[in-house]
């Protein structure tokens, strides 16, 4: 079965969030299952620079603004796919970040960029490369949302289409006045069986309503976002689709994530042997400037800083964090007011709370590996990939009881804050009493090294789900 992902991110390349963790990971794990997978990604110019041994594939003439669209194939450096690109300068060809310019604001033409993602990848479903065709165009997020619609609109399509919402709260929605230029159907811009959302054009609606099957990227969270409190107005869109909609937890990539030989790490450790744990909580606490302290329970952060990953909650617990004698790493970025916050508290606290504002993959992995406890207190968390390399690396997950983290955390290896929102106090108290019995706590991490999240099984899920 041949497989083509669409997305906005790829790690290494460009990546703003877990999603590109996914997309780099899931189509190998398709492989080594015995499929066959590529990816399409639009052609930004950390794309462009990886792109080697490509060939063009077809031109697509003058497109949503651009005068000229070559679809390339090619290797793109550190993934382990091909890869499609789609080469628009007009369009891709800019400074900033994926879809924002470095001032911080959207891209006043992402309608046109990523109709374009869209088009592509369901013009690959419909023959676009003589040498390979997909059997499924499996679009992911709102980025890739238009390629179940054109799909759709395309009665001589005969790939199938596959939609995975990661996370429903980023939707893509347009003025309805720019309809017109997505060279859809009129009947496609309608509120019941269309992608109009309340007078928007939605592309996040637009992959619901025409993906052939829809996922998300958890059990637990494909239940929440067809409830009114998770669904961002969309539940009840959700509800009509049940029966197509699955959640497939996402794993991570084994290879990248490994305490056994983190090339960001001051040492090295596995479940047998922890020592190599402790120095690197020693090395953390040095990096930061805190008081190198094996007893402290150190807590890490590692986030966008947003209201749904819940660190204003963190913001509030801190007075209890300080008091109950346990440390704090951050590493985040965004909310202006949550940074203020977290680095007037690490002024404040410059022996026992260290923050860094900014995004640093590195830094990243020496938190998840030196932190006694990674916390994850989201709202809502579509799957959460901070808790699975937590538990790899033995960093006890802290999360709220929601979503992913519901569905990979349990008592045995973390401890769940909420909600409700008061519970955080409660549950760095605990944490804090069980770190106090080194025994106990480490039988939790050694089982929480032991958790399988390697993508084999969830890729054997979406290839059930591809043969339905
Ligand atoms: P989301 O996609 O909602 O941001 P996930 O937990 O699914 O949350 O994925 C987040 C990914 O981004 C993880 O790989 C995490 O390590 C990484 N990440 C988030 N913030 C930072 C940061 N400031 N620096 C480095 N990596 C980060």
């Amino acid at each position: 079965m041949n497989i083509v992902h669409a997305a906005a991110e790829i790690h290494p390349l460009v990546k703003t969030g877990g999603l590109a963790d996914v997309v780099a990971a899931l189509p190998p794990a398709l492989l080594r299952a015995g499929a066959d997978a590529r990816v399409i990604v639009p052609g930004y110019p950390a794309i462009m620079r990886a792109l080697h041994a490509a060939h063009a594939v077809t031109e697509f003439g003058p497109r949503f603004n651009a005068p000229q669209v070559t679809l390339r194939y090619g290797r793109l450096e550190g993934v382990a796919v091909g890869a499609y690109v789609i080469d628009a300068p007009a369009l891709y060809d800019r400074a900033g970040g994926p879809y924002d310019a470095a001032d911080g604001w959207a891209y006043g033409d992402n309608l046109q960029r990523f109709a374009l993602l869209g088009y592509a990848a369901a013009k690959l479903g419909a023959g676009a490369d003589p040498l390979w065709r997909p059997d499924v165009v499996h679009a992911h997020d709102w980025h890739a949302g238009l390629a179940p619609a054109y799909m759709a609109a395309d009665p001589a399509n005969t790939a199938k289409s596959v939609f995975t919402i990661h996370n429903l709260a980023y939707q893509g929605n347009f003025w309805e006045g720019e309809f017109h230029k997505l060279g859809l159907p009129d009947a496609f811009m309608r509120p019941y069986g269309g992608m109009e959302f309340w007078r928007q054009v939605s592309f996040m609606k637009a992959g619901i309503v025409f993906g052939r099957r829809i996922g998300t990227v958890s059990p637990t969270y494909a239940r929440e976002i067809t409830t009114a409190e998770f669904g961002c107005s969309l539940d009840s869109v959700l509800r009509e689709r049940a029966a197509d909609l699955r959640g497939i937890l996402n794993g991570i990539d084994t290879d990248l994530w490994n305490p056994v030989n983190d090339p960001h790490c001051a040492a090295a450790y596995d479940r047998t042997n922890l020592a190599g744990k402790h120095a690197c909580k020693l090395a953390l606490q040095r990096e930061f400037g805190l008081e190198e302290r094996k007893d402290a329970l150190l807590f890490g952060v590692v986030t966008r800083l947003s209201h749904q990953k819940g660190l204003d909650l963190l913001l509030g617990a801190l007075p209890t964090l300080l008091a109950s004698g346990a440390q704090l790493v951050m590493l985040g970025a965004g909310d202006p007011q949550l940074e203020h916050g977290f680095r007037s508290a690490a002024q404040a606290h410059a022996s026992r709370i260290g923050v860094r504002i900014g995004y640093d993959e590195g830094l990243a992995h020496r938190i998840v590996a030196g932190a006694d406890s990674i916390m994850v207190p989201s709202r809502f968390e579509p799957c959460g990939l901070t808790q699975l390399y937590g538990l790899r690396y033995g960093t006890l997950p802290f999360v709220r009881r929601t979503g992913g983290l519901a569905d990979s955390v349990d008592e045995r290896v973390g401890f769940f804050c909420g909600p409700p929102e008061t519970a955080i106090h409660e549950t760095i108290k605990r944490a804090v009493t069980l770190h106090r019995d080194p025994d106990r706590w480490q039988t939790m991490m050694v089982e929480a090294m032991g958790r399988e999240h390697d993508w084999s099984s969830s890729a054997q899920r979406y290839l059930q789900l591809y043969a339905e």
